[in-house]
This record gives C-alpha cells, structure tokens and sequence, in this order.
C-alpha cells in the first residue's frame, strides 16, 4: 500500500487520518506543528510522540516535499526557486522583499489550461494540477531558504496564489494549501494577508466565499465584454456582469472590511485609453475595490508592448479623480525573468498548444 504524504494534510485532513488509524484526532495538532512550524520531516525526531507511534506513522506515511532545483537572486533581493515535480514538469515560486513585508508568490498548477494572450504561463500549456503538499511545500521551503527560526518573525508576511496556474482550477488542493496558511498550527498568515487570484471562474468564486476566508483578487484587464473577450478567452464564458456580480456576492454586506483588488494589465493600445479607465470607474461603481495597474512584461514571442509611463499615469489619474483606489505595480525581479507573467518553469504540455500555435502561425504565413 502507498504511503500518504502527510504535507497533503490540512487540519481537518490530518484529524481524520488519525482516527482512520485508531489513533487520537489530537495528534493531528502535534504533527501540524511538527511539520509546518519546526520543519522536521523525520518522524523520529518528533519527540512529543511515542516510539510505537512514531514507527506507525514511518510505516503509515511520509512527509515529502518538492525539490528545490535552483535558486535565482535578483539584485532587488527578489528571488526565484524553480521547484521540480517529477516528469520533466517544474513550477516557479517568487519571493519579493519589500520593507517589513515579504511576500511569496505559490503557483497552483503546472502551467494554465486558460489562453490568456498577454501571459507567458499560458503560452506553455498545461499538464496538471499541484497536490496540497506541492503548493504548501513552496511556502515550507520558502521559509527554509530563508532561514526561518521556528519562534522567529515571519519571514513570509504575505501569501498571493498568483503564480502559475489558475488556482480556482485546483480548488480542493489550493483551499486545503490556504488552510494550512491560515491555521495558528501551521503558519498563521491573517487571511487579509493570503490573496487568491483568479482570471473569473464565477461558480468557484461563490464557493470559496463559503468555504475559506481570504482575500480575493480578480484579473480583470479590460472594462468592456469586447476587449475582455479577446485577451481573457474566459470571460466567453463568464462575462464582465456575472463576475462583477460574483464580486458583490464575494464582498457582502462587510464593505468596509473585505475589498477586491482587480488587477489590471496595462498594454499598449489595446485596454489604456483614458476612455478605458473612464468605463473602468462606471464599471466598478459602488463596489469596495482597490485597482492595481500591472505594467506588461514582455515574453518571447509576444507581440504585446507595455504602455508607455505616461499613459499608464494618465489611466491612474482618471482612477484617483473618480475617488477610486489606484496602484502601480512595480516590476520586481525583471533581471531573473520573475515578474508578473513570466513565470514559465517547465511544462510537459499535455494540450499541445506549443505545437497548434506554431501550426496557425504556418497556416497564416
Ligand atoms: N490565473 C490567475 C493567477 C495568475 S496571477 C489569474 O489570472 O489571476 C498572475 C497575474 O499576472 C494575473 O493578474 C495575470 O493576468 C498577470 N499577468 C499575466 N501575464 C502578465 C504579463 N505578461 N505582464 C504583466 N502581468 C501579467
């Protein structure tokens, strides 16, 4: 029989797994600890269980993480750990240093099954979802990397599932992974701290509000059905009105605690005009929300150009004039390819999309 990896685990996961093996549901608490906060994978080590326990559990389960295959340092103190997964396949987690700040960056997938045009994850196709312990176990070894002390100050103040992948696609792993983010036994990250962003998927939406409090954060891009259509192939089917509703559903009646943040990509005359940002303020009207302008950031093969300064200044004007909260993302870690949509890793596309885009390319030449 395989062993059960324990870091797949959340609470709840590891409470039942213990009763499954006639075992007190408590311990779940002890191991949560063990593993998340003190970082020990060797049962052995563990010292606040019995001997018998502790054979059991090294004949029961493991606790296996991914493998760190490289690490990259940019000279902004942003850095990058290409984590490999088996099968030729590997993800990229950014860490990104900002003042008392620390902020990591999980990716939820290997490769997106989305085709939006202007990101460079989606170029490469998709092959799978991450388990629990593969997208947990980039926070795990981010800590490690850094050099985290099990009572020290948080390293890693800030979580955003805005990595590779769309992490509403892995629902179940990505909200087991946020519950151990969340959890005082494991690293106790406030969900206003724990940001989950989606290019739209309206039902997931609806559930994640049910099930796992942490703050959201939506790829919007574009203020009409039109545009939208064009650069986030999924707003096809779910269109700016179903998701903004969602939006409203997500916020509730708390308006002045939970916001969303639409994250918004600036490229050059396709989604920038002053017009753009106009409809974007009738648009968002009345909904608690904070907008953060994302420069574009070029990829091989790309045929999108970032807007110039000026136009992405003049689109925050028009923002900030109509009250609304505005930000410029700034580009971090561009010198070890780690900014916004150019996490790439390494996928063993099962869509083959390489090889269809190459074809229409040919087809039209
Ligand atoms: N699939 C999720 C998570 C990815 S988050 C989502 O769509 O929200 C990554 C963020 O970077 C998204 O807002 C995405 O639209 C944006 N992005 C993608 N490619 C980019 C690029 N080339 N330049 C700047 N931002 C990009």
């Amino acid at each position: 029989m395989a062993r059960i990896n324990l870091l797949d685990l959340d609470l709840a996961g590891l409470e039942a797994f213990f009763v499954d093996i006639d075992e007190k549901p408590f311990r779940a608490r002890q191991l949560l600890q063990w593993i998340h906060q003190y970082r020990v994978v060797d049962f052995a080590e563990m010292t606040n269980l019995s001997k018998v326990l502790r054979e059991k559990l090294s004949e029961l389960a493991t606790i296996t993480l991914p493998e760190v295959l490289q690490e990259y340092i940019s000279t902004d103190g942003t850095r990058k750990w290409l984590i490999k997964l088996g099968c030729g396949n590997s993800v990229e987690t950014v860490y990104i240093p900002e003042g008392d700040r620390g902020t990591l960056c999980v990716s939820s997938q290997v490769g997106c099954a989305l085709t939006c045009t202007f990101c460079s994850t989606a170029q490469q196709g998709f092959n799978r979802n991450l388990t629990t312990g593969e997208i947990i176990g980039q926070l795990w070894l981010a800590n490690e990397a850094l050099g985290k002390e099990p009572k020290g100050n948080r390293v890693v103040t800030n979580v955003v599932m805005m990595g590779m992948g769309e992490p509403l696609a892995n629902y179940k792993n990505v909200v087991a992974a946020m519950q151990l983010m969340l959890d005082d036994l494991g690293y106790g990250i406030s969900w206003r701290r724990v940001t989950l962003s989606t290019a739209g998927i309206v039902p997931m939406i609806d559930k994640l509000r049910e099930d796992c409090r942490v703050s959201l954060a939506v790829s919007l891009h574009a203020p009409t059905d039109a545009v939208r259509d064009q650069i986030v192939p999924l707003n096809q089917k779910y269109p700016i009105s179903e998701l903004l509703a969602a939006c409203r559903r997500y916020v509730g009646e708390e308006s002045k605690k939970r916001h969303i943040t639409f994250e918004y990509v600036m490229l050059e005359g396709i989604n920038d005009s002053a017009q753009d940002a106009r409809d974007l303020v009738k648009l968002l009207k009345g909904l608690s929300s904070k907008i953060n302008l994302i420069p574009f950031n070029p990829f091989p093969g790309t045929d999108y150009q970032c807007s110039s300064g000026n136009v992405i200044a003049r689109f925050k004007k028009v923002l900030m004039d109509a009250g609304m909260i505005a930000t410029i993302r700034k580009t971090r870690g561009d010198d070890i390819v780690a900014a916004c949509g150019q996490l790439a890793g390494e996928v063993q596309d099962k869509t083959k999309r390489q090889q269809r885009m190459t074809m229409q390319r040919e087809a039209v030449a």
